[in-house]
């Protein structure tokens, strides 16, 4: 049987013990669902909706924002209708916002995207693909039906909420302080973005931003790669990214020429928050430094010549910008989406290493789960208040 595991929250802790009553008639937040969709995915849309209103909505009755670069059809909304009672409103994005922007050569784009086709990177020769990543990347939270509002909750089609969600967690994230929430941190592959980390990282030098604790979280951890005493000629040690470079103006969308050597002293482990879970707040999204960042990003080309996808993006941004006080961790959140899982019971053991405002201790440290365990062990622990059953 696996080992229990002690989870000691350091700046994080899980906002509720156990079931509640939900408060039907409690304060609300200003928030809503964000679901962008296409109308093939109706089924899908809907097997997300029963869950979140069984496991949550129904009781809280927040309202729901679909988005798409298309329009929907009479039968996605009124079946959409059929399964919630809480308001719905229906938002198309404009060229603005989706597909290739004026300044990006689409000839050199599109070919680009074609060869990640031919590499088999994942997703990577699907146009639609990159300007959802683009799009979640840097565009949801200007859409005009998101203006109201102050909190998001994103969620998707194919979906699955385990566990009932008996409390408001846009007003606990509120009270707390909160700005980013997560259920699932996994390893982006690494064909999908070579270069995005000598940028995010240029992003954070350039603006003198030094770490607040978070950002350790995406790093290889020295001790782990290299001796502590490497010498800075180490072809390990890499160069950061030329400041004209940097600096240059939107351009062809093409990323510059990469020295194999030239990269920054830290290295990208690819551990990212799963964006396809997100509760968070909007304001950091329309910051100013967010959306620098955004640009920074997108200025380079990443999201065309490479797959860059927007949870290593939201990832990133985060660990530039924010602590891990600003982060909440539901972990007790029963959540999958397609192959991976969250269980409350056992999903902590796959994640916390990487996570430096949580640390886990395992009574058996030595026992191992093979990763399929990780995320399908069915038996709840009933310990720091997350114990519900994943079913
Ligand atoms: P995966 O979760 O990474 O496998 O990617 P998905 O296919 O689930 O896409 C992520 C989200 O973007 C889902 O909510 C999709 O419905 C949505 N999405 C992806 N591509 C498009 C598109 O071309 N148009 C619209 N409207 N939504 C899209
Ligand atoms: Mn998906």
């Amino acid at each position: 049987p696996p080992s229990i595991r002690r989870i000691n929250e350091k700046h994080d802790k899980v906002f509720v013990t156990g079931c509640l009553e939900p408060q039907v008639n409690g304060p609300r937040a200003n928030a809503a669902f964000v679901v962008l969709a296409r109308n093939k995915e109706l089924d899908g849309v809907i097997q997300s909706i029963k869950s979140i209103e069984r496991h949550f909505n129904r009781w809280f009755h927040y309202p729901y924002v679909f988005l798409n670069d298309g329009d929907f059809n009479s039968t996605f909304k009124e079946t959409v209708l059929n399964y919630t009672s809480a308001p719905v409103e229906w938002g198309k994005i404009g060229p603005e916002h989706w597909g290739f922007p004026d300044w990006v050569d689409e000839k050199v784009a599109k070919e680009g995207i074609a060869k990640q086709g031919d590499a088999a990177i994942m997703y990577g020769g699907m146009e639609s693909y990159h300007h959802m990543c683009r799009f979640y990347s840097g565009f949801f939270y200007k859409h005009e039906l998101l203006q109201k509002y102050e909190w998001y909750w994103r969620l998707e089609p194919e979906i699955k909420y385990f566990c009932d969600i008996t409390y408001d967690p846009f007003i606990h994230m509120e009270r707390e302080g909160k700005t980013y929430g997560f259920t699932i941190a996994v390893k982006e592959l690494k064909e999908t973005v070579p270069n995005i980390f000598r940028y995010a990282s240029a992003y954070k030098r350039m603006n003198n931003l030094t770490s607040k604790g978070l950002w350790e979280m995406f790093i290889e951890k020295p001790e782990e790669e290299k001796p502590m005493d490497l010498p800075k000629e180490d072809p390990k040690y890499k160069k950061p990214l030329p400041e004209e470079i940097l600096k240059s103006e939107p351009g062809t969308g093409a990323l510059p020429e990469i020295d194999p050597e030239s990269m920054e002293g830290e290295t990208y482990n690819m551990c990212h928050f799963w964006s396809n879970f997100e509760i968070a707040r909007l304001d950091w999204f329309r910051s100013k430094e967010y959306n620098a960042f955004f640009e920074m990003m997108d200025r380079s080309g990443g999201f065309w010549n490479e797959r860059w996808g927007d949870a290593p993006i939201h990832s990133l941004a985060a660990g530039a910008l924010l602590s891990p006080r600003d982060i909440h961790y539901f972990r007790d959140f029963g959540y999958r989406h397609t192959t991976i899982q969250h269980c409350p019971a056992n999903a902590p053991a796959r994640q916390l290493p990487r996570i430096p405002f949580l640390e886990i201790t395992t009574l058996d440290e030595k026992e191992r789960l093979e990763e399929d365990e990780y995320w399908a062990t069915p038996d709840p622990v009933k310990e720091n208040g997350v114990g519900c059953r994943c079913k």
